[in-house]
């Protein structure tokens, strides 16, 4: 603004020293001083410059007629300068106030996003970490993603950052945002865009604006981009560096489960599958071999553990001898059958509900607790028989502390008791006598004491070890003698169990209750279960819902030897199978799955074996008992039952008969596989071997016996059994024919059109005739012809026609066994 020279006439306010003056100027050089009053004048008047003395803003300057009287122009002149800096003081402040407002309001924003980032990123960071986030790894992390953050945005400041918010910004004080790792990285930023901010000097309108040329800060996302992309960086790349993972291994895992074992992306191990080639998705599972490559691959350690090591939740805990505490002793009674196992369960729990529970109703759980005269607890199995003790032996079991013998009186030991004899025996518990039935006239204990001698059970009464007690189910005679004997010899075997710990126990019936589900009495062994404990048991797990006491009463917990009912299981278990209570329900599945998928292996071995190494497994199972193995092969289902029957009864007690494996059809090669690697004879029974069974089995000398008579079979095995059988053969094989064509001769009948295929066909041979390797008849030839002529032998390769004595049910493709019997064949029988 200045004044005008090109002859144009203007309107303007001098800045020169007679500013306080306007010149009008017109054409031709004219001039015209006058003093002008601007609107913006009357604005600022109210301002406090207008009260300064000798800085009075004018309200009338250009108009001399309303300038307050004595004002000189010099007077005038200051006045408008005055008023000329206060106004643009004003124009800068609201340029400045209007900045600040943006700057803030932009501030507010980013500090709002980055807190989301923030906490978002914390977030995630926290669940890469919690695998194995030690906290001092974690500072030393954290402390170089700052530095990296920092050094990286110092080497290249963000473009298009907006300098006016942060220039704008008052510093931030350290307490301003939460000094938490990733802010940290952000206050270096910003204290550099800060320091950009002062270099620069005031801030303008311009700059304020600057940032956003549509007007808009788009470059806060962008930043924000940009940082976060940083930090990214520099997180994934050092994680990867540092924190090397042990990485649990089973044999078969899922893809994410093993994303989540390595703290990785479950996006980068998909990725890095597909790199090796695997199409597989998150929830496939893949083998251990190739896991361990992806493991690798990622830079962690693999650590290989088998299926089984699930189980090593339950078995970790060893009880210190100082928290041991005794514990009641757990009875089978076990004796001959009708020698009065029942009556004498029954008569002691009933003698003890009468005298000591009144009121008490039995209830039949499987097992119930007595107490003795001498105020000792005694838990009682109430499922007599060597069955049950037995089968929960086989199921890793072991429940019963003593067994008490019943013998009869009246009757003496029998085959039963011996055997039960021998079943404590092998289990290692100690036995206490209980002769019954001492009520009977007949009944004489002393014979019952001698005959026990003979099977080395050696009674007190005969200076032996062995506490006997007579007596009676009936009267109730001994009753409180034997329990006295029962409790003395739990104090003998000092039981104990830790009554504060995880409980364990083992599961001595089942049922599917009606009303209730499954329910299951379990017998603590050890520690003490209570209501709200996760267990797995057996192949089943739950959460203890109930606990109901042999006396029908619901209890909180039970402790070590104390039969109760559990409720809250998902499937019913078995008897015999162990009940672990775990921390958690997961480790509790998981645990339950794994066995059920090994019992499911092992029945597909067992049951339907049908692959050679299913075969061989189950061969292996039984390797070291002193046994006979045999492989049966037979026509019909029911003679291979019949025969596996018959070969069970076989035996003694140092050998038995094993039939590894039976089944219907013709022997085949895996038949043969599997006999070779056991060392066992084929018996087929009215089925012959296959020609690649017979070729096999010739290569590896297993030798393969033929029966048509169940008897002849059972006999042989016997006395194989015996050592006694040779290796004889019976019956020679001399030739194979198969029959091409079926002919039907008026006179003869139906005449089979054969080619000998192996051997030599005789006339005066036995013959069989088989139909997919199966026998459907045997006996003698009618006829056999060579072209037109009856002759006695066809050899190999040629053709001939055969005619069956009393039989013509032959069609195409059957087979004609050629054999010869040796007459020194049954002589072992
Ligand atoms: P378990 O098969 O061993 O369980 O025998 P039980 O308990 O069923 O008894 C078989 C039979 O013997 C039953 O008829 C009982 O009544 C009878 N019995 C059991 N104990 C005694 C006893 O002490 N005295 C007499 N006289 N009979 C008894």
């Amino acid at each position: 603004m200045s004044d005008d020279n090109d002859g144009k006439k203007t309107l303007g306010v001098r800045g020169g020293p007679r500013a306080g003056n306007v010149k009008q100027s017109f054409s031709h050089g004219r001039t015209k001083n006058v003093v002008v009053e601007t609107k913006r004048k009357r604005v600022v008047v109210p301002k406090p410059g207008a009260s300064k003395p000798g800085a009075t803003g004018n309200p009338a300057l250009g108009d001399p007629s309303k300038r307050p009287a004595g004002i000189t122009d010099a007077e005038m002149e200051r006045r408008l300068k005055a008023l000329q800096a206060a106004k643009a003081r004003e124009a800068e402040d609201a340029a400045k106030r209007e900045a600040d407002e943006k700057a803030r309001d932009a501030e507010r924003q980013r500090r709002r996003d980055e807190a989301e980032a923030k906490e978002r990123e914390e977030r995630e960071r926290e669940a890469a970490l919690k695998a194995k986030a030690e906290e001092e790894a974690r500072a030393k992390r954290a402390a170089e993603d700052a530095a990296k953050a920092a050094a990286e945005a110092a080497a290249n400041p963000p473009a298009g950052e907006p300098a006016a918010p942060r220039a704008q910004r008052t510093a931030p004080p350290a307490g301003g945002a939460p000094a938490r790792r990733p802010e940290k990285e952000d206050r270096q930023n910003r204290g550099k865009a800060r320091d950009d901010g002062r270099r620069s000097g005031k801030l303008t309108l311009n700059q304020a604006l600057r940032g956003g040329e549509g007007g808009r800060p788009k470059s806060m996302a962008a930043m924000k981009r940009k940082q976060e992309r940083a930090r990214q960086k520099a997180m994934g790349t050092q994680e990867r560096e540092k924190v090397v993972r042990d990485v649990q291994l089973p044999e078969a895992i899922v893809v994410s489960e093993l994303a989540n074992r390595m703290a990785e992306r479950v996006a980068d191990v998909v990725k890095a599958l597909m790199n090796n080639g695997m199409m597989v998705t998150q929830n496939q599972t893949i083998d251990a071999d190739t896991a361990e490559l992806i493991i690798e691959e990622f830079g962690h350690k693999v650590v290989r553990v088998s299926d089984s090591d699930v189980e090593d939740v339950i078995n970790i805990i060893e009880d210190k001898d100082e928290d041991l505490q005794s514990r009641p002793p757990v009875i089978t009674i076990m004796g001959h059958v009708d020698h009065g196992k029942t009556s004498l369960l029954d008569a002691i729990r009933n003698a003890k509900v009468v005298s000591g529970e009144a009121g008490g109703i039995t209830q039949h759980i499987g097992a119930y607790q007595v107490k003795t005269e001498g105020g000792a607890l005694l838990s009682f199995l109430d499922t007599p028989g060597h069955a049950a003790f037995t089968s929960m032996r086989s199921r890793g079991a072991q429940v019963t502390d003593i067994v008490v013998l019943v013998v009869a009186a009246d009757d003496s030991v029998m085959p039963q008791t011996i055997e039960a004899i021998n079943h404590a025996k092998a289990a290692n518990v100690p036995m206490i006598v209980a002769i019954n039935k001492c009520d009977k006239p007949e009944a004489d204990p002393m014979k019952v004491r001698t005959e026990l001698l003979q099977h080395e059970v050696i009674v007190e009464a005969m200076s032996g070890e062995v506490q006997d007690v007579e007596v009676s189910a009936h009267t109730g005679q001994g009753l409180d003698q034997l329990l006295e004997a029962i409790a003395l010899q739990a104090e003998i075997l000092e039981l104990k169990a830790n009554p504060n710990r995880a409980a364990q126990g083992a599961v001595i019936e089942a049922q599917l209750d009606v009303g209730r589900g499954p329910v299951a009495t379990v017998l603590v062994q050890n520690g003490t279960l209570r209501q709200g404990d996760i267990f797995v048991v057996g192949e089943q797990y739950g959460k203890v819902r109930a606990l109901i006491n042999d006396k029908g009463e619901r209890v909180q917990e039970a402790g070590p030897s104390v039969p109760v009912e559990v409720l809250g299981l998902n499937g019913t278990p078995e008897a015999g199978d162990v009940l672990n209570v775990t921390t958690t329900e997961a480790q509790a599945r998981e645990i339950a799955e794994y066995r059920e998928k090994a019992a499911k292996d092992k029945r597909a071995a067992v049951g339907a074996a049908t692959t050679l190494e299913q075969l061989m497994s189950k061969a292996k199972e039984d390797q070291n008992v002193s046994e006979l193995p045999i492989l049966l092969k037979a026509d019909v289902q029911g003679s291979a039952e019949a025969i596996v029957q018959a070969m069970e009864k076989i035996g003694n007690d140092e050998v038995r008969v094993r039939v590894l494996h039976s089944g219907v059809g013709a022997i085949t090669e895996s038949d043969i596989g599997l006999a070779e690697a056991s060392g066992a004879p084929v018996f087929g029974f009215n089925v012959r071997a296959n020609a690649p069974a017979r070729n096999s089995a010739n290569q590896k000398g297993v030798e393969i016996r033929y029966y048509s008579v169940i008897y002849d079979l059972v006999d042989d095995v016997k006395a194989a059994a015996s050592g006694l059988l040779s290796a004889e053969i019976r019956e020679h094989f001399i030739g194979y024919a198969q029959i091409k064509e079926v002919f039907k001769v008026t006179g003869v009948g139906k005449v089979a059109g054969c080619i000998v295929t192996e051997g030599v066909a005789r006339r005066s041979a036995g013959v069989r005739l088989l139909r997919d390797d199966v026998v459907i008849h045997e006996g003698t030839l009618k006829t056999l012809k060579r072209f037109k002529d009856e002759v006695k032998e066809v050899l190999s390769g040629q053709e001939c026609g055969m005619a069956f004595e009393n039989y013509d049910d032959i069609r195409p493709n059957d087979v004609i066994e050629i054999f010869e019997r040796e007459e020194v064949t049954r002589t072992l029988s």
